[in-house]
């Protein structure tokens, strides 16, 4: 260019100075949140397309509402639906992916000696803790047996499902949720997203970092909710919190909540709270309904076995338990 031609030197300048100012205005967090699967999601990330950030965000949208509508046992029609009225009967072709995270479930129960077991809600459905029902003494009984996941049998060459007892029900709200939100962290990772928090009710991935600083993720105190117990600095993990404030009634001062031992069909009484953060938020899910179960010494006791996982524990009297790399720090 010729510096001495100046209007030609002015207009040069100022198209870098339009498009700096076009870019600035483009490149954007965004920030929203809608409920769905009887929660909260919320999702933050940055990208520096408002067009594509748009796109994005939809997508991330209409993942959970997928998920969702395939996965409810509240929907009629939905996949999960199908299965539990006919699994029984027949077997019952399913997708790969329900199929897998099936499969996955079944692994943890293994991994947990049946602390975690989809199959909970064979009795699980007889709560309704909005309407404070619970199953009387005569429904347990009869129901009590059917918890039990080894009469999910899976078929592997033709993707089937079988339940061997009849009255097996199944509900993935202990994992679902773990799944939605690493799908949705795929999803904006495909859209060139290098930072984003996505949480679904208790649980988080959080990607990158937050404007170079480590994102803070707050662990609320079971009996306060405007209270944390902890802020864990974090980049690239999932946290996943189970508490038995989320669902819950009470009844002649006792807690009824949406955490069952499979072993008694009964709420879990030891632990108020566990968090658990590993590297994908469909195992922390899994393992933080898991180690609720266990309870603090079963429950540290499994999460030492596992790579890269940490967890802290409030028990029912408020004492809180780390595994050995937290109470490290
Ligand atoms: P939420 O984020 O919904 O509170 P949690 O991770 O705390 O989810 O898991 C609680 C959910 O897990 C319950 O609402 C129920 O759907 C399911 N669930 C309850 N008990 C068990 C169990 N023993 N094994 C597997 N899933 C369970
Ligand atoms: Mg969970």
């Amino acid at each position: 260019m010729n510096l001495k031609n100046k209007p030609a030197l002015i207009f040069y300048l100022l198209s870098v100075l339009f498009f700096c100012k076009s870019q600035l205005l483009l490149a954007q967090w965004v920030d929203h949140d809608f409920p769905i699967m009887g929660t909260k999601v919320t999702i933050r990330f940055w990208l520096d397309n408002e067009e594509k950030a748009k796109l994005a965000k939809e997508a991330v949208i209409a993942e959970m509402h997928r998920i969702n509508n395939t996965m409810s046992p509240y929907i009629s029609d939905s996949l999960l639906s199908a299965i539990n009225t006919s699994a029984a009967k027949a077997p019952l072709k399913i997708s790969d992916e329900l199929f897998g995270l099936i499969e996955r479930s079944i692994k943890i129960s293994k991994m947990t000696q049946g602390a975690f077991d989809i199959t909970f809600s064979s009795v699980g459905y007889l709560y309704d803790y909005r309407l404070k029902q619970k199953p009387s003494t005569e429904q347990l009984e009869k129901t009590l047996p059917l918890i039990n996941y080894q009469a999910i049998k899976l078929d592997k060459k033709n993707n089937s499902i079988f339940f061997a007892q009849s009255g097996v029900k199944i509900d993935l709200g202990g994992i679902a949720k773990g799944l939605a939100v690493d799908n949705s962290i795929n999803i904006l990772k495909g859209f060139g997203v290098q930072e984003a928090s996505v949480t679904a009710g208790g649980d988080t991935y959080v990607l990158g970092d937050n404007n170079g600083k480590m994102w803070q993720i707050g662990i609320r105190h079971p009996r306060a909710e405007s209270k944390l117990i902890s802020i864990l600095p974090l980049a690239d993990a999932a946290v996943s919190t189970s508490g038995d404030y989320e669902r819950f009634f009470i009844e002649d001062g006792k807690r009824y909540h949406h955490i069952l031992n499979p072993k008694t069909g009964k709420s879990v009484s030891s632990v108020q709270s566990v968090t658990i953060i590993a590297d994908n938020s469909t195992l922390a899910d899994a393992l933080s309904t898991s180690v609720f179960v266990l309870g603090v010494e079963q429950g540290l006791k499994l999460v030492e076995s596992l790579n890269n996982v940490s967890a802290i524990i409030v028990d029912n009297k408020g004492k809180m338990f780390y595994s050995a790399d937290l109470a490290e720090l």
